[in-house]
């Protein structure tokens, strides 16, 4: 038996789930090793951009559990940089006919009372809106440097630019029965990168676009998309807080999102639709025509905002067939822990996903999960 060091826990992938990941096993003391194919920062997945909304609006109280356990993990992160990296704005989401958000203090409001919430947007005739006066911008991009610091700075080791090529899990060795940090014993993952293998008693899969790559049985369960969001200038009082904050519309192209100008980011706007899109190929540039579009839906919902000089971004989805994440052990693979969580509404949850990970890791029974359970990978497959 190789004498190679078994690392607790070995995540694979560093975008927020799988930083905040290494980050929280960090910090409780895991010895933890985060890989990730591309460099700090790269634009290639779904983490990377200035900024994120945060609402706990959502159509489904299941989430709200969840919800609350983010909004108390981007405290933590906020007082452990100093800083907060929520920025509260508010938020209307509006729809067609009857309310569809619930949670938190969100409310449904009279449409005579959406200029008074925010007076810069327009929301098109027939449609209600709930309003959820938690909402807000998140300093994504520095979340995540703060998550990559902060797991160095707890003792885990980050390697960059080094691709997970495959995994194995033997069982029946002889290290076996002398579990660690209360982890349940089971076998030994072995993961081989271009760079060589390494060992642990966890494999985290958080690889965004790529999970169904690495998780082959599952492919058909999800599918990525290519998404293009647009940012406006900075420095338009009438797109920051109050005259505007975080909107959603659902339009018959798509649910249209947008977010105010804040924490130094532009007024942004994007589509809830995308062409598939095939993760090993770096996503295609915003045309000038995606751009304009984008541009033009966001003077239609504040027509007092300049778009001239804005700027358009790429970037990926995977989404899953119920919009929900998948996050737990794979079915009859305990070693191996999924953490898929984007669908377009991944990101506020990263401190969330970050300890549910660690929990499962350390054998903490997370029974609120369930609604998240992997196995709806393989019965959908
Ligand atoms: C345009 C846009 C707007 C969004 N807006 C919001 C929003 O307002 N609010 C919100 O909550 N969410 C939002 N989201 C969703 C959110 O950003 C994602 O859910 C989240 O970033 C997913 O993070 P991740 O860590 O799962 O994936 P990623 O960040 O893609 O991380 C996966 C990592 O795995 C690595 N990897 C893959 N394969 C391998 C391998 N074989 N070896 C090593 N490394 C590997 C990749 O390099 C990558 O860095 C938005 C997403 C997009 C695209």
């Amino acid at each position: 038996m190789s004498t190679m060091n078994r690392h607790d826990a070995i995540v694979l992938g560093l975008g927020i789930h799988g930083s905040a990941a290494v980050y929280e096993l960090a910090r409780r003391g895991f010895d933890v090793v985060g890989i990730d194919r591309f460099a700090p920062g790269h634009a290639r997945g779904s983490s990377h951009g200035a900024t994120r909304m945060f609402r706990r609006a959502y159509p489904n109280p299941l989430w709200n559990d969840l919800v609350e356990r983010a909004h108390r993990g981007w405290e933590r992160w906020g007082a452990d940089d100093g800083a907060p990296f929520l920025h509260p704005t508010g938020g209307l989401y509006a729809h067609r006919g009857m309310p569809t958000m619930q949670g938190g203090r969100s409310r449904p409001v009279e449409r005579a009372e959406v200029g008074a919430v925010a007076p810069s947007l327009r929301l098109p005739q027939g449609y209600g809106a709930v309003h959820d006066p938690d909402a807000g911008v998140l300093e994504a991009a520095r979340a995540l440097a703060h998550a990559q610091a902060g797991a160095l700075g707890a003792g885990a080791t980050l390697r960059f630019e080094e691709s997970v090529l495959g995994w194995t899990v033997e069982h029946g060795t002889a290290e076996h029965g002398t579990a660690e940090h209360g982890t349940a014993e089971h076998g030994t993952v072995t993961v081989r990168t271009d760079r060589g293998e390494l060992r642990g008693r966890r494999l985290v899969i958080a690889g965004g676009a790529w999970v169904p790559r690495l998780l082959p049985a599952t492919a058909g369960f999800f599918e990525v998309w290519r998404i293009v969001t647009f940012t406006a200038p900075t420095g338009q009082p009438v797109a920051q807080p109050p005259a505007l904050g975080c909107f959603s519309v659902d339009l018959p192209e798509g649910l249209v999102f947008g977010l105010p100008e804040a924490a130094g980011s532009g007024a942004k706007i994007g589509l809830d639709a995308g062409p598939v899109w095939d993760p090993e190929v770096p996503v295609a540039p915003p045309t000038d025509a995606e751009a304009e579009h984008l541009a033009g839906l966001l003077r239609r919902f504040a027509p007092g905002i300049t778009t001239d000089g804005g700027e358009a971004a790429a970037c990926l989805y995977t989404m899953t067939p119920d919009r929900r994440f998948v996050l737990g052990a794979l079915p009859g693979r305990p070693e191996v822990i999924v953490a898929a969580a984007c669908s377009g509404h991944g990101f506020k949850f990263g401190p969330a996903i970050g300890e549910a990970v660690a929990d499962l890791v350390a054998g903490v029974d997370r029974p609120d999960l369930a609604f998240l359970d992997p196995a709806r990978m393989v019965t959908a497959a």
